[in-house]
């Protein structure tokens, strides 16, 4: 395991294509489009601009800034708009440090965290500029509370938690963590990214000083996204991109007017209709794994099935080199967590840091549904993975 990719699919079973990769990326919504379209085809000018044009802009952006405020439960002056939800990592992580006094510079990441997560805090770190420490997770998935206790200290500036995990869809108890972030004096960074819009996240009701959310993982645009904080505490952030001074000094850079628009867009759609699509989606998400489990033998699933995503489900196939069955499920799409780097494939560090053995991380697929998955996806998408499964565990078992 842990070998070069296995690229070339095999045809077994003739399949549509159906797209299961939604926490990668979700399709973007038609009624996003939508209201896209007239500042893409006739809006002119810079948001900032005084003129009528310009406040033209700015009004698509402020009822854009309200919709992303109420999809967090935030406030519209708290909403900084941002290239995605990495950028908004790094802007709370980098930001926060960088304002920070001389005796609270210390972070706390969970060991879960999304890679803009962990790789900003690695890269602090190793440039001296803050000390990082790692809350480790339980086998479900969740992060330790009792580490998390442990660590805390008056030196800790910032906690990095996330809502839920893009991997497992297994969800923080953000609002316990809160609690004991806020008692130590240090603040809450939650990446609700994977949360928002599927389930509800109300960051004052939980206590998140600063949140990170996208686009794209909503049905809106890439490349779009936004940090919400407080007042306060974005007063406690230093920009990371420096500039015209707009987005109250912290994002610099003339608005993606389109792009704010079509996210404003997303979050009123997934605002409005969260609670009835996640019950639907659920249920296609049970049937897909009953199903599968029903069809193979040796395939469980990865982290705590019942405080997760409503869409999120990670398989282990035991004896099934994951990427070599999402090679030979094409054109169906789901997704291994391993990553390539170097030349080499690495598990994923989420099903490592969860006790998961390499071997068992190399076997998981991850399968995450949403708004356009249908019913009559689910059959042929289950068929599909199970003849996919039992090739490759034929092919691995004659060694070839
Ligand atoms: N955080 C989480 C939890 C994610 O799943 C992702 C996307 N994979 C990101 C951050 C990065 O988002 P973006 O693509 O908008 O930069």
């Amino acid at each position: 395991m842990g070998g070069p990719c296995h690229t070339a699919p095999v045809q077994l079973v003739d399949v549509r294509e159906i797209y299961l990769d939604y926490n990668a990326s979700a399709p973007l919504d038609p009624r996003v489009v939508e209201e896209m379209l007239p500042v893409l085809t006739t809006g002119i000018g810079n948001a900032s601009s005084a003129h009528r044009f310009g406040q033209r802009q700015a009004g698509a952006v402020e009822l854009a800034r309200d919709r992303v405020a109420a999809l967090v439960g935030g406030t519209r002056s708290g909403v900084v708009f941002t290239a995605g939800a990495t950028e908004a990592n790094n802007l709370a992580l980098r930001g926060a440090v960088e304002a920070a006094v001389p005796e609270r510079k210390r972070l706390l990441i969970s060991a879960v965290e999304h890679a803009s997560v962990r790789r900003t805090a690695r890269r602090l770190a190793d440039g001296g500029l803050a000390k990082v420490d790692v809350i480790g997770v339980t086998p479900g998935g969740f992060v330790d509370l009792d580490v998390l206790n442990e660590l805390l200290g008056p030196d800790v500036l910032m906690v990095s938690v996330m809502a839920a995990n893009s991997e497992t869809g297994v969800l923080n108890p953000v609002a316990e963590v809160a609690e004991r972030v806020h008692a130590a004096g240090a603040l809450l960074h939650c990446d609700a990214t994977q949360r928002v819009g599927r389930l509800p996240f109300d960051m004052a009701a939980v206590g998140a000083d600063l949140v990170s959310l996208s686009g794209h993982k909503i049905c809106g645009p890439g490349g779009v996204g936004a940090l919400v904080g407080t007042a306060t505490t974005l007063r406690r952030l230093a920009p990371v991109i420096e500039g015209g001074g707009h987005e109250r000094g912290l994002r610099s850079g003339s608005l993606n007017v389109a792009g704010i628009v079509g996210l404003g867009a997303a979050a009123r759609i997934a605002n409005d209709e969260r609670a009835t699509e996640s019950a639907r989606v659920g249920a296609l998400r049970d049937r897909l794994v009953t199903t599968i489990q029903s069809r193979l033998a040796g395939v469980s699933q990865n982290g705590d099935t019942t405080r997760r995503l409503p869409n999120t489900a990670n398989l282990r196939c035991d004896g099934a080199d994951a990427e070599a069955v999402i090679a030979n499920m094409d054109p169906v799409a789901a997704s291994a967590g391993s990553a390539c780097s170097t030349g080499t494939i690495e598990p994923s560090e989420v099903l490592v840091a969860m006790g998961l053995s390499r071997e068992a991380a190399f076997e998981s697929v991850r399968f995450s549904l949403g708004r356009f998955t249908t019913e009559a996806d689910i059959e042929p998408a289950t068929s599909r993975t199970v003849a996919a499964v039992d090739y490759v565990r034929a092919m691995l078992a004659e060694g070839t």
